[in-house]
C-alpha cells in the first residue's frame, strides 16, 4: 500500500492526505496560496471544501493579526462568500 503523506489543517486541527488540502505559504509580504504547492518557504494547509476552515477566527491560532487577510484570500480563492463557488465543479 502506498504511503500517503499527511497533513493537518491549521484550522480544525484534522489530518488529511496531503492532496485534499490547500497550502498556504507565508512570506514577508504576507500569505501566499499555493494551490500547486510548489512555492517555497513555511506551508501551512486549510481544508479547501469546508468554509469553516477559512474564517478568520479560525485562522487566529495560526496567522495571528494575518487571520483576516489570509481568511479573506481563501475566501476570494475558494468562492465562499457571494455565491461564487468558483470551486465547485460545474454539474
Ligand atoms: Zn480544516
Amino acid at each position: 500500500m502506498k504511503h500517503v503523506p499527511l497533513r493537518m489543517c491549521v484550522a480544525c486541527r484534522k489530518r488529511r492526505p496531503k492532496g485534499e488540502l490547500l497550502r498556504v505559504v507565508l512570506t514577508e509580504g504576507g500569505f501566499l496560496l499555493d494551490p500547486t504547492g510548489k512555492l517555497p518557504g513555511r506551508g501551512a494547509y486549510v481544508c479547501p471544501d469546508n468554509p469553516d476552515c477559512w474564517t478568520e477566527k479560525k485562522l487566529r491560532r495560526f496567522a495571528g493579526a494575518r487571520a483576516k487577510a489570509l481568511s479573506e484570500a481563501l475566501m476570494a480563492h475558494l468562492g465562499g462568500k457571494d455565491g461564487q463557488n468558483t470551486h465547485l465543479p460545474a454539474g
